[in-house]
């Protein structure tokens, strides 16, 4: 595994833990040094709340551990493209580097739907997605069977 599959597979064993809860399965890692200082995973239904995806909720753990609004030196991992509105955070933490699973074609702001990151903005993250693409995928595609397997009369 490279270092950015470990680190991925560190983002899906929480997106894992997101299906377990009944929660739509993305898991997030924010790495600074060579260290974990973030973890988030999709917490909506949780706590009702829109805002309570995988990338802010790992955010908002990696202000506490690092002591600082400003993650100019971390790396995030995410399995799941980042949607408009954790796009928009990750460039307000200034992260950058992002490294992404699957491509979101709904909702993504990083290259499925319109890439954000290709804006003049002041700061431009460095982007890779398919890291470990199929493992991210297939954890949705389960939860997303598993969810209609339950609906049918
Ligand atoms: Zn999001």
């Amino acid at each position: 595994m490279t270092e950015q599959e470990t680190y991925m597979a560190q983002a899906l064993a929480l997106a894992r833990e997101a299906a377990a809860a009944g929660e739509v399965p993305v898991g997030c890692v924010i790495v600074r040094g060579g260290e974990i200082v973030g973890r988030g995973r999709n917490r909506r239904e949780e706590k009702q709340s829109t805002a309570s995806h995988a990338e802010m909720e790992a955010i908002a753990m990696a202000n506490e551990t690092v002591g600082s609004w400003r993650l100019d030196d971390c790396t995030l991992y995410v399995t799941l493209e980042p949607c408009p509105m954790c796009a928009g955070a990750i460039l307000n933490a200034r992260i950058p580097r992002v490294y992404y699973g699957a491509r979101d074609r709904a909702m993504g702001a990083c290259g499925g739907v319109l890439n954000l990151y290709m804006e003049p903005f002041a700061l431009t993250p460095a982007l890779v997605g398919g890291i470990l693409a199929d493992e991210c995928r297939a954890v949705l595609e389960s939860f997303f069977r598993s969810i209609r397997a339950d609906k049918l009369p």
